[in-house]
């Protein structure tokens, strides 16, 4: 299925209020970072998932590096965008303990 598809469905229904409220602050997928987020990281792991799926961490300008890095050490890593750009809402919080 394409991706700006399912946004625009998505988007686009009568679930727009109900939608905004559930709808968590971005913060630092950086464990115990607390801090609003600036950047989302667009990763794919290709035993897990299909090619064109994005999940996505969101990260602060503080540690947009060390995930960016992190994915990238894993193969994962496939773009960064700032925040404000449309992407996936399939965000995640970050699967590892403390570095
Ligand atoms: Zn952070």
């Amino acid at each position: 299925m394409n991706l700006l598809d399912q946004l625009q469905q998505t988007d686009a229904g009568s679930h727009q209020t109900e939608k905004e409220a559930g709808r968590q602050p971005a913060v630092c997928s950086r464990k115990a970072c607390r801090l609003p987020a600036a950047w989302q990281l667009l990763w794919n792991n290709p035993k897990l998932h299909t090619p064109d799926r994005r999940k996505v961490w969101v990260a602060c300008g503080e540690h947009r590096d060390w995930l960016e890095d992190y994915l990238q050490t894993r193969g994962l890593w496939k773009e960064t965008l700032p925040l404000d750009s449309p992407a996936t809402e399939d965000t995640d919080t970050v699967p590892v303990e403390s570095a």
